[in-house]
């Protein structure tokens, strides 16, 4: 990238024209007074696209695909021919400074030469992903986080070059395939949830959570409200949810919930009332994040409208609700979706995540904007939320396709389908293991919360011993210890035929009578096939066995006919490695002095 920007430099001073610095790494900026307009019109004709910094300057960014065909048409866009870019290239020194210049060796660490040949690193790559309980071997129920299929027709065009390698400042002209993407998406998603108007410029649920707040902010000060700063959040609430309220400036005050984890409405009818002159918003999570569908949400948005607040609804759990009901249209001001949720962008690994922002018309004017790119938002905007004007656009195709591939009808049987499903768990593990929460009619929304906690005080067993056990069934955990401590939280989605949910059932009931035999007596509590979860091959095969069960409970506990999947490692104390970091490369002494 240096040497082509050094070779691109030279030929422009040579030929007598300004570049601006005499030091750089992969940018060169060139000065030539009152024609940067037309230097670039020039390259653009030739397909490159400069960037034009005022009306006398023009920087152009090498990269490592950069050639030397693009060093010749660049000059000529500059006006300079006959350069001869060998030439150049042989004569030229590195224009990197010397006291800038790196002298130590990098990328020391084994790992990057140990595998040599394509065959050693696909090895190793497979290796790793042995080690890994993932989607390709087991279901993933992790309650909050929708872990559904991101299917191979909605991901296949994020590799077309069309789309993975369009800059994120092209020039509109030049991105009306997805521009096309991002208006489609964006009124889609307006139609799902009821809502005027849709940012997707935020590139996770909590950048939306704070970008709708902004909005509430703004709609505020703009009404000459610029004291209303209260944000209500309830107690069941994530934890995104204070955090952004906070980073938008404004003062959180939780409201209670009552015992069947609901909002409890005399507590917000008294707070409501307490901050009837400061109060902003209140930010609710529907269905909640105990997985219940509050019969109260009507009530809650109208007495906070009622006392001059905004109502943010936290649309994390769009999967129970998609063509069923539309936060838009029960009272809802704002709300964030998350495409790496309820619209199929992977996330296992964190990230790169959408979570966009739909909104009533009266906050449309205050939704995000960017400075280099007015048509990504309105005028009046609350300025840019993230630092590309649509966010992570290059992977909306995979949300698109999923829309476009299940159409309304295929959406609204998704939703059916994971909330039967959901429902399907609590019903056959409730007798097992208590479901927390439920709804009117003993129901739950698209998740399950399992009460652990009677089962840890009647038999010491914890939500850590039936979590790692799991991974001797083969299954990856639930959710653990949120949004209630002690607690599992389960959610299936639409994803996962009944086969597999079957055998995650009948794997958390297997474990509930091993449960039993500690509790009876059988099985010591600090010695049981529990409390040793996950066993690995070499703790069933090296040395002594003296543990009250066998090898054959131990790893085969379903039985000997599934493959079996070996844990890597055996437990580790989470609180004591999180105090006492290892740090699994070469110690700092092998780097010398
Ligand atoms: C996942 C989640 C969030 C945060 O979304 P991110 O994309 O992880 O930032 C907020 N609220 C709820 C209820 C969630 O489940």
């Amino acid at each position: 990238m240096h040497r082509f920007a050094t070779v691109l430099a030279t030929g422009l001073c040579e030929a007598g024209l300004d570049v601006v610095h005499g030091e750089f790494f992969d940018t060169v900026q060139v000065r030539v007074e009152g024609r940067a307009a037309e230097v670039v019109e020039k390259a653009r004709s030739f397909g490159i696209n400069l960037r034009q910094v005022d009306a006398d300057v023009v920087a152009i960014a090498c990269d490592e695909k950069t050639t030397r065909a693009h060093l010749v048409a660049v000059w000529e866009a500059f006006g300079v021919t006959g350069s001869d870019v060998d030439a150049i290239d042989a004569d030229t020194a590195d224009g990197i400074p010397a006291d800038l210049r790196r002298t130590s060796d990098y990328l020391t660490h084994p790992v990057f030469h140990a595998h040599r040949s394509e065959t050693a690193l696909l090895r190793y790559l497979r290796a790793l992903s042995d080690k890994d309980v993932a989607l390709d071997r087991s279901m993933i129920p992790l309650g909050s986080c929708t872990m559904k299929l991101n299917a191979t027709a909605e991901m296949e065009s994020i590799t077309w070059p069309e789309f993975s390698t369009l800059h994120p400042f092209a020039p509109v002209e030049d991105a009306k395939g997805l521009l096309k993407i991002v208006s489609d998406l964006e009124a889609w998603l307006a139609e799902v949830t009821g809502y005027d108007a849709v940012s997707l410029q935020p590139n996770a649920g909590s950048q939306g959570e704070f970008a709708g707040l902004l909005a509430i902010r703004a709609y505020h000060r703009a009404n000459g409200n610029a004291d209303r700063d209260v944000c209500l959040i309830p107690s069941s609430a994530h934890g995104t949810n204070a955090a952004s309220a906070v980073m938008a400036g404004m003062r959180v005050v939780v409201v209670k919930c009552d015992d069947k984890g609901n909002i409890d409405m005399g507590h917000l009818r008294e707070t409501v009332a307490e901050h009837s002159d400061d109060l902003a918003a209140i930010m609710i999570t529907y269905p909640s994040t105990h997985g219940v569908y509050e019969d109260t949400v009507r009530e809650v948005c109208g007495l906070v409208h009622d006392a001059g607040g905004q109502v943010y609804v936290d649309g994390a759990n769009l999967n129970a609700l998609i063509g069923l009901a539309r936060y838009g249209k029960f009272g809802s001001d704002v709300s964030h979706l998350n495409l790496h949720k309820t619209f199929c962008i992977p996330h296992g690994g964190g990230g790169p995540g959408v979570g966009p922002i739909g909104v009533r018309s009266h906050l449309a004017p205050f939704l995000p904007n960017h400075p280099l790119q007015p048509t990504a938002g309105p005028a009046t905007g609350v300025g840019p939320i993230s630092a590309a004007p649509w966010g992570s656009a290059s992977i909306l195709p995979i949300s698109w396709a999923y829309v476009r591939m299940m159409g309304g009808d295929g959406l609204r049987r998704a939703t059916l389908t994971a909330v039967a499903a959901a429902n399907y768990v609590a019903r056959r593990l409730d007798e097992h293991y208590p479901v927390l929460y439920t709804g009117e009619g003993g129901f739950v929304a698209h998740e399950c919360i399992l009460d652990l906690r009677p089962i840890t005080k009647a038999t010491g067993v914890t939500v850590d011993d039936v979590a790692k056990r799991l991974a001797d069934y083969g299954l990856h955990a639930p959710t653990m210890s949120f949004p209630v401590a002690g607690t599992l939280m389960v959610e299936p989605t639409e994803s996962e035929d009944l086969a597999e949910i079957d055998r995650f059932i009948d794997a958390m009931i297997a474990i509930k009578r091993e449960i039993d035999r500690v509790g009876a007596g059988e099985w010591p509590v600090e010695d049981n096939p529990l409390r040793n979860a996950p066993h690995t091959a070499a703790s069933v095969t090296v040395g002594e066995w003296n543990h009250p069960y066998t090898r054959e409970e131990a790893v085969y506990p379903a039985g000997t006919s599934a493959p079996k999947i070996w844990p890597p490692v055996r437990r580790i104390d989470g609180a004591k490695g999180d105090r006492n970091l290892v740090c699994s490369c070469p110690p700092l002494s092998a780097y010398g002095s």
